[in-house]
């Protein structure tokens, strides 16, 4: 006699389920993240102070460089910044590269590791322990936002609104980025009658 096909089970339905979409039930980290990666990112939270006088001089000098990026092309120099940026940022704030950095308004915590990649602060499910209503293990990264801004001399930049985020500026640099427009700022102002 041929064997009844078995009823299938809450459990191998439930594995199929998670197999066959993209939904991850609360509790799983939909990214993996790690402890080790939470603990440097609380550090740079914690010295947001030194960071934002550090990254002020670091624009600066990328400022000063500009007629060597600008000899070289800033097309032909974004590959090889970009691939530092990406993992000197990486490591201090987890970083996801997204092409348009406000860390300076948001006390040197990244809002793209907010599974819901909200900029304008938190949703309304953060937890009564101040870690995220998605990824419970992680601090909620504008709990963190607000301390990190409150150690900082631009505390109130907390305050301004932020864009969308433009998904065509994903993975490119956000150095170059400032520092071509800083400079397209600075010649605009040394010749108010030139056409940019
Ligand atoms: S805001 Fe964007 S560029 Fe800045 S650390 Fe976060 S992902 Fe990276």
């Amino acid at each position: 006699m041929a064997d009844q096909p078995t009823k299938p089970t809450q459990a191998s339905l439930n594995k199929k389920a998670a197999q066959t979409t993209s939904y991850k039930p609360s509790g799983v980290s939909a990214t993996g993240r790690k402890a080790r990666s939470f603990a440097i990112r609380l550090w740079s939270v914690r010295n947001a102070r030194f960071l934002e006088w550090f990254y002020a001089r670091f624009a600066d000098a990328f400022l000063m460089l500009h007629p060597m990026w600008k000899a070289v092309g800033y097309e032909r120099a974004e590959a090889p910044v970009k691939f530092v940026e990406k993992h000197v940022k990486g490591f201090l704030f987890d970083c996801r590269m997204c092409g348009q950095c406000v860390l300076s308004s948001t006390g040197m915590s990244c809002p793209m590791n907010c599974p819901k990649q909200l900029r304008n602060g938190p949703c309304g499910g953060v937890r009564a322990n101040g870690n995220c209503e998605v990824e419970p293990d992680m601090p909620c990264v504008w709990v963190q936002a607000w301390s990190g801004a409150n150690r900082m001399k631009g505390r109130d930049n907390i305050l301004n609104v932020q864009k969308p985020v433009d998904q065509s500026l994903r993975e490119t640099s956000s150095w170059l980025r400032v520092t071509a427009n800083a400079a397209a700022e600075r010649e605009a102002a040394a010749n108010p009658g030139m056409p940019q």
